[in-house]
């Protein structure tokens, strides 16, 4: 078996490809793995183990037509992660963000269809459906996203579906909440917060801090990934949530124990533009469809992540500076 996995080197590529080599997911034992990863900021080749004869790693854009569509023939299923990914820098300039989640899906899609790939998942998030008041979004739920993140995910959401209904594609999608876990990248608003008050530096809480936001380990999340890429329907859409529904407030509370700091640490600043105040899945469909349940208990899983980033600053000691990115 071969698996091409896109964005491999980043934060939830990353562990699924650790999860791969190591035989975690039924099916894909002994697989060889190509991961195709451009390198940005975000992406890191140590997150990967070097010398191992199951593993090519390329550098590279999923934008070049031409890798693509040197690099897929052979290859049994596609795991799409690569992506633009944070919401902040969207607003500071969405090009990029059009640019990889839109046309780089077109491209990897393009050569899935060219190089005869049998099975694709597609993977996406919560943050197209927009902001929910109260209840949770089933997968009908209309999308509305409100950042140039988030609507550019959500138009690679419809490309993809587009193949699917188009090429006929064996091609199903994943709607995840927010992930937690090691080898995460700085900017992102636990790891940030870690790493900060590790280090006694102060962190920055958006507005009132009451946003709720759903989380998940990425452990659970590549669990999922791999039940749908076994199991999942073509052209269906998957939401896999934690159910650990947390304010960003109740969360810096949480942060500050596990760092032993206090809230002289948290300065308040204004709000993120046009913030979503929560996010919430209904996950009933993979429960019983896939048979997914999310094994990863929040505390437990916060408070090892937190000692993982205590344990492991020469992975972000040199990125680490004081924003107001998280
Ligand atoms: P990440 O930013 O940590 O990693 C993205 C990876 O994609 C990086 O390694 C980067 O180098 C690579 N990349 C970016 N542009 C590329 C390009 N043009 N060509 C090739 N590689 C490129 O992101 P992540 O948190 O691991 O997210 C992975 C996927 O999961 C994304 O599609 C994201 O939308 C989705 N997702 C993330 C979360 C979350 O909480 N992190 C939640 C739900 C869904």
């Amino acid at each position: 078996m071969r698996i091409f996995v896109t964005g491999g080197a980043g934060f939830i590529g990353s562990r699924f490809v650790r999860g791969l080599l190591a035989d975690e997911y039924t099916g894909w034992e002994g697989a060889q793995v190509t991961v195709v990863d451009k390198l940005t900021y975000a992406g890191k080749r140590a997150n990967l183990p070097t010398g191992d004869p199951r593993l090519t790693f390329v550098r590279g854009d999923i934008c070049d037509t031409d890798l693509m569509r040197d690099l897929m023939p052979g290859h049994d299923a596609v795991v799409h992660f690569a992506a633009e990914s944070h919401v902040d820098r969207s607003l500071a300039s969405a090009e990029p963000f059009v640019r990889t989640n839109v046309l780089g899906t077109q491209t990897v899609l393009d050569a899935v269809v060219a190089g005869g790939v049998e099975r694709v998942v597609h993977i996406s998030t919560d943050e197209v459906y927009g902001s929910i008041a109260e209840g949770s979004w089933t997968e009908e739920w209309p999308l509305a996203p409100n950042s140039p993140y988030a609507a550019s995910k959500a138009a690679s959401d419809l490309v993809a579906r587009s193949y699917w209904r188009s090429h006929g594609i064996d091609l199903s999608i994943t709607r995840c909440s927010n992930n937690y876990g090691p080898y995460q990248d700085v900017e992102k608003l636990i790891p940030y917060f870690a790493t900060s008050l590790l280090q006694g530096a102060s962190v920055p809480l958006y507005g009132d801090g009451s946003h709720v936001r759903e989380w998940l380990h990425v452990d659970d999340h590549c669990r999922a990934i791999a039940l749908v890429l076994n199991k999942g329907q073509a052209g269906e859409v998957y939401n896999v949530g934690g159910g650990n529904e947390r304010t960003n407030r109740a969360l810096t509370e949480r942060l500050l124990e596990l760092t032993g700091r206090g809230w002289d640490l948290v300065r308040h600043v204004p709000d993120r533009k046009a913030h979503d105040r929560r996010y919430s899945l209904d996950e009933t469909k993979i429960a019983q469809q896939l048979g997914y349940a999310p094994r990863t208990p929040f505390e437990q899983g916060l408070a090892d992540t937190v000692a993982w980033y205590r344990d492991n600053a020469d992975w972000w000691r040199p990125a680490t500076t004081d924003k107001d990115a998280a």
